[in-house]
């Protein structure tokens, strides 16, 4: 009967390691997709299209918003201090 229990017991954690195992995996696909989708640019947005700063959210027509890597930023927060006076 304990042979049961134990042979039970052992495919109860096989089992849960190998669905952790799958959670991580699709995890890490889903995050290499996002990473690569923000390498990629793509076509900068129309430009009466609002976009959020990266950094502080604030929405700004995307014509006034500086972009790198994928991403937009407010005038305020463009990388590399391209806040123009
Ligand atoms: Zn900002």
């Amino acid at each position: 009967m304990s042979k049961l229990l134990l042979t039970f017991c052992v495919l109860a954690v096989a089992l849960w390691l190998w669905q952790a195992a799958r959670r991580k995996t699709q995890q890490l696909r889903r995050q290499q997709n996002q990473a690569r989708q923000a390498v990629r640019h793509g076509p900068p947005p129309p430009a009466d299209q609002m976009v959020p700063c990266a950094v502080c959210g604030s929405h700004l027509p995307a014509a006034s918003a500086h972009r790198q890597g994928g991403r937009s930023y407010c005038p305020e927060h463009a990388p590399g201090g391209a806040a123009r006076r």
